[in-house]
Parts: structure tokens; C-alpha cells; sequence
């Protein structure tokens, strides 16, 4: 790394980023595209409404006009059939809707007219002559149900009107033409009306909309913004921090798995430095021994040889210890990485223990250790048979380590009840483990009573044998009561060998 004058390592400054980086990342923020999104969503919705609706107005208004004058027509037909018309109801109807209307006989001669438009109605246009008048009256006799509708322009004026004319009465006698007149020119003027009215609104609408748009992608995106400027933090070595996700399910859910990463990468982070202090401190002390023994045996007792095999068996002793530390360090590191291969191979699993506990003879002969070994028939597993015996060893050497006075250990092995495995338990009468530790002794370094000297093992014993389990998917556990005893126990699968001994 490149240093400075002072001699600190060159740390590149930030590049400031770039006006066109800074407007891309602006433009791709969640923010940004929840609001944008809102935005396009609320125009495209104002913009159809404004369109159909200026659309649809000329139709609906030539619709709804007719349909009134159908109405009107209908209700004055009926009146006249029952014989029951009066000037005054035919003004009130035609005053409220705005229309013309006149009644004449077969002969042309008027009934009855009310003129509710002026010179822009048709029919009383100065210009209408009778015989056009006769016309229609003859269009009405021809049509099909005596109804006769068209649509013709003022003369006067030249408005549009709707023109009606329905043929009434049932005889001679009582024949008559009802002649209807609606104009439709108050349209262009409405239509105009309303679409000035319709811009103004939408327009009023379309900043309410950017207004609201922008308070609602605040409101979504601010529980992500909020996570990341945590997972910021987190990023920076701060793992005190807390993810609030609050506002929505997913949000609140994905805090949660943070908070817990977090929570995780704690407690890694703690058990490395835990790690390192351990490992530091169990290296040291043997070394340390080994120095002084060496010179002692270098200063006083190089020629007096009882003392110095004394010191040379320390020193020994000492070297064995590192040597144990620093393989079981490295068959954990090789072990969490998966990069320690397993050789499955299908063996006899009461040979095996057997073989093994053959080796604690020593120790029994020597330091009265109990060894009861129950195996009961040959029962065959599939396993890597090395770690297989690490983990009997392990285990065999912990229960001799905490087995206290009682110095009884008892090794079985049994079919379980559902005939698929075989269940291997090492059990000691020893001190036992509180409650609340048992769930920590497989951890690393993990020790109850720290670093006693006294006690063989490097911390990492259990480690090593939940490696070993997790890689071969056996089922494991531990029962340990206070002052009786504990038992370690794991699962293996129970196999058939090929000469068909094993069911
Ligand atoms: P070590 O034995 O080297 O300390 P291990 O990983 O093998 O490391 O065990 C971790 C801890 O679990 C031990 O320090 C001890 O406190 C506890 N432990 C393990 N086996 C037994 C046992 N049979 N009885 C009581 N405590 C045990």
C-alpha cells in the first residue's frame, strides 16, 4: 500500500460523483419511481375522463334530448287518446322542457301552439309554409307507428332542432298531429362551458394528484429508506443498530430478518474476538511454559539429569498440548468450510467402539477408570469412519474429564424404536451442566469453567463433533443433570450390508 509522508496508508479520496450519476440514481430511487408512477397514474386517469366525457357529450345530449321529447310526446298522445287535454298542462310541459308545441287537426288548422323558442323553432318559423307543415303531417301518416322524427336546421336562424310529429287520435273524428320542437342549440355553448370548467378541475386536480403523489411514495418508500440507512450503519461496524420497518407487512417482516442477521452477525462477531482471545491466550501459555523450561534446563538443571527429564517431559507436554490446539483449529477451520471431504464407507459400528475403547485400557488400568461398553449385535452404519472415531474419542474424553470421582463411563449403542438408526450415547456420572449452558458447550471455545489448566481439551472438542454431525445430517443432543450426569448422544442411519445380515 502506498504511504504518505507521514507514513499512514494512502487512502484514495471519494470521487465526487458525477452530475449525470447523481441525476440517475436520483431517477432510479424508489421515491422517484413510486411518485413518477403516481404522477402518470393520475394524468392518464384525468386525461380519459376529460376526453370521454367532451366526447360523449354531444351524443349523450342529442340522446337525452330525445328521449325527452318521447317522453313529452307520449305523455300529450296519451292525454289525447283519454280526451283530456288542456292548454294550460300543454304550456306547463312544453315551458319546463324548453320545447315548441303545436297541435293541428287533418286540415292544418291549429289546436293548440306554444312557442317556447321564438323564431329559432321550425314550426313557427315565418318561413314554414302550411304545405311544409302538410309534408310532415304526411310523413306521419306513412310511418309504420305514426311517428315521424328529423332533425332539421331553422330557418331563420339556422339551428339545429329536433323535429317530432306524432299522428293522435283514434278516428276520423278525433285525428290530430302533434308537432314537437326542440332545439339543440344551447350545445356548442354548454360543451364549451364544460370543457373549460372540466380543464380548470383537472387541472386543480392534477396538482392535488402531484401533491398527493408525492406525500403517498414518501409514505411507501420511507420504511426501505429507513432499513437502508440501518443497513448503512450496520454496513460501517455499527451492529448496535435497529431496523424499524414499521408500515407494512413485508417492511416489517424484513426488519425483523434483519434485526435478527444483525443480532447473528453480534454474536459472530463476539465469538471471533472471544476466538482470537482464547486461541491468543491458550497459545501463550504453553509457550511461555516452554521457554522457561527450556531455560531452565539450559541454566540449572542441564547436568543434573532427574531434573532435567523432568523439564524435558514439561516441555513435551507442553508441545503435545500446542500440537492438539493447533490441529483441532485447523480440522474446525476445514470443517466449517466444507472443504473436508467425507469418505462414507458402510462399517461395523460395535467393531468400531470396541476398537476405540480397546485404547482406554491404559486409563483404566492406571487411573481406575470404569469403562461399560454395551454395543448388543452387529449393527451396520454409513459414515466417514475417521471422523466417526474423532467424534467416540471426543466425546469418550470429555466424559472422562468431567466424570468427576465416580469415574464411571458407560458407552451404548442401541436400534432405535423405529428400527432406521442407531442410537450412540456416552454417558458419565460426572458434575453435569447448568440448564442454561447446554445449548453453548457446542459452541467454539466455549468452556464452563474457563481455561483450566488442569482439565485436558482445547474448547474446541464439541465444536469438532457438531461439525461432524451437521455434515453427515445425524440427529444429536445432550441430557445432563447437575451433580448426576451427563449423556451425549447422536443418531446414525441404520444400513442393510450386502450379505443381508442387517434388517
Ligand atoms: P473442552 O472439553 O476442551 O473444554 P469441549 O468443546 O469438548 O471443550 O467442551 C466444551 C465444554 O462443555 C467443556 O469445557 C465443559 O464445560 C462442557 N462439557 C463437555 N463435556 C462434558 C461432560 N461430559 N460433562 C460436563 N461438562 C461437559
Amino acid at each position: 500500500m502506498k504511504r504518505n509522508k507521514s507514513g499512514s496508508p494512502k487512502v484514495k479520496a471519494d470521487k465526487k460523483p458525477s452530475l449525470f450519476s447523481r441525476f440517475y440514481k436520483a431517477a432510479h430511487s424508489l421515491r422517484f419511481t413510486v411518485w413518477i408512477y403516481f404522477a402518470i397514474f393520475i394524468t392518464s386517469i384525468l386525461v380519459l375522463i376529460w376526453v370521454s366525457f367532451v366526447l360523449s357529450l354531444e351524443s349523450t345530449y342529442r340522446f337525452q334530448k330525445t328521449a325527452d321529447i318521447v317522453d313529452i310526446a307520449n305523455d300529450i298522445y296519451s292525454r289525447w287518446e283519454e280526451g283530456f287535454v288542456s292548454s294550460a298542462e300543454l304550456g306547463r310541459l312544453a315551458h319546463d322542457n324548453d320545447m315548441c308545441v303545436t297541435i293541428q287537426d287533418r286540415y292544418g288548422l291549429t289546436i293548440y301552439s306554444y312557442d317556447a323558442s321564438g323564431d329559432s323553432c321550425y314550426i313557427h318559423d315565418k318561413t314554414t309554409t302550411s304545405t311544409k307543415l302538410a309534408e310532415l303531417r304526411a310523413l306521419a301518416d306513412e310511418a309504420e307507428n305514426g311517428c315521424y322524427y328529423t332533425e332539421v336546421e331553422s330557418p331563420s336562424y339556422g339551428t339545429n332542432t329536433i323535429l317530432f310529429i306524432v299522428r293522435m287520435g283514434s278516428d276520423d273524428k278525433s285525428l290530430a298531429y302533434l308537432f314537437l320542437n326542440s332545439s339543440l342549440e344551447p350545445l356548442e355553448s354548454t360543451v364549451n362551458i364544460i370543457k373549460v370548467q372540466m380543464l380548470q378541475v383537472g387541472l386543480l386536480l392534477l396538482v392535488l394528484g402531484f401533491g398527493i403523489s408525492i406525500f403517498l411514495s414518501k409514505l411507501i418508500s420511507s420504511p426501505i429508506i429507513r432499513i437502508t440507512k440501518s443497513a448503512e450503519k450496520l454496513a460501517q461496524g455499527d451492529y448496535n443498530v435497529n431496523f424499524n420497518g414499521r408500515g407494512y407487512t413485508e417492511t416489517e417482516k424484513l426488519a425483523d430478518t434483519l434485526n435478527y442477521a444483525s443480532g447473528e452477525i453480534t454474536k459472530v462477531d463476539t465469538m471471533r474476538r472471544d476466538l482470537m482471545a482464547n486461541i491468543s491466550h491458550d497459545l501463550r501459555t504453553p509457550l511461555t511454559m516452554i521457554r522457561a523450561y527450556a531455560e531452565m534446563v539450559r541454566d540449572l538443571s542441564g547436568n543434573d539429569p532427574e531434573k532435567r527429564n523432568e523439564h524435558l517431559g514439561t516441555i513435551i507436554e507442553e508441545s503435545d498440548h500446542l500440537t492438539a490446539l493447533v490441529n483441532d483449529i485447523m480440522d474446525l477451520t476445514k470443517l466449517e468450510s466444507g472443504a473436508n471431504k467425507l469418505s462414507l464407507e458402510v462399517f461395523c459400528v460395535n467393531d468400531r467402539i470396541s476398537d476405540i475403547m480397546q485404547r482406554y485400557r491404559l486409563l483404566s488400568e492406571r487411573d481406575g477408570y470404569h469403562f461399560y461398553v454395551s454395543t448388543g449385535p452387529e449393527m451396520y452404519s454409513r459414515a466417514d469412519v475417521i471422523k466417526f472415531d474423532q467424534v467416540i474419542y471426543n466425546l469418550v474424553n470429555n466424559a472422562v474429564n468431567y466424570s468427576s470421582e465416580s469415574k464411571s463411563i458407560y458407552v451404548m449403542a442401541v436400534k432405535t424404536e423405529d428400527g432406521k438408526s442407531i442410537r450412540i450415547s456416552i454417558t458419565d456420572n460426572g458434575k453435569g451442566i447448568k440448564e442454561e449452558l447446554m445449548p453453548l458447550i457446542f459452541d467454539r471455545y466455549y468452556r464452563a469453567e474457563k481455561h483450566k489448566r488442569e482439565v485436558v481439551g482445547t474448547g474446541l472438542g464439541l465444536s469438532i463433533v457438531k461439525q461432524i454431525f451437521i455434515a453427515h445430517g445425524f440427529q444429536f443432543g445432550v441430557q445432563s443433570e447437575l451433580g448426576v450426569g451427563s449423556s451425549f448422544w447422536f443418531e446414525m442411519p441404520l444400513v442393510k450390508t450386502e450379505d443381508g445380515k442387517q434388517v
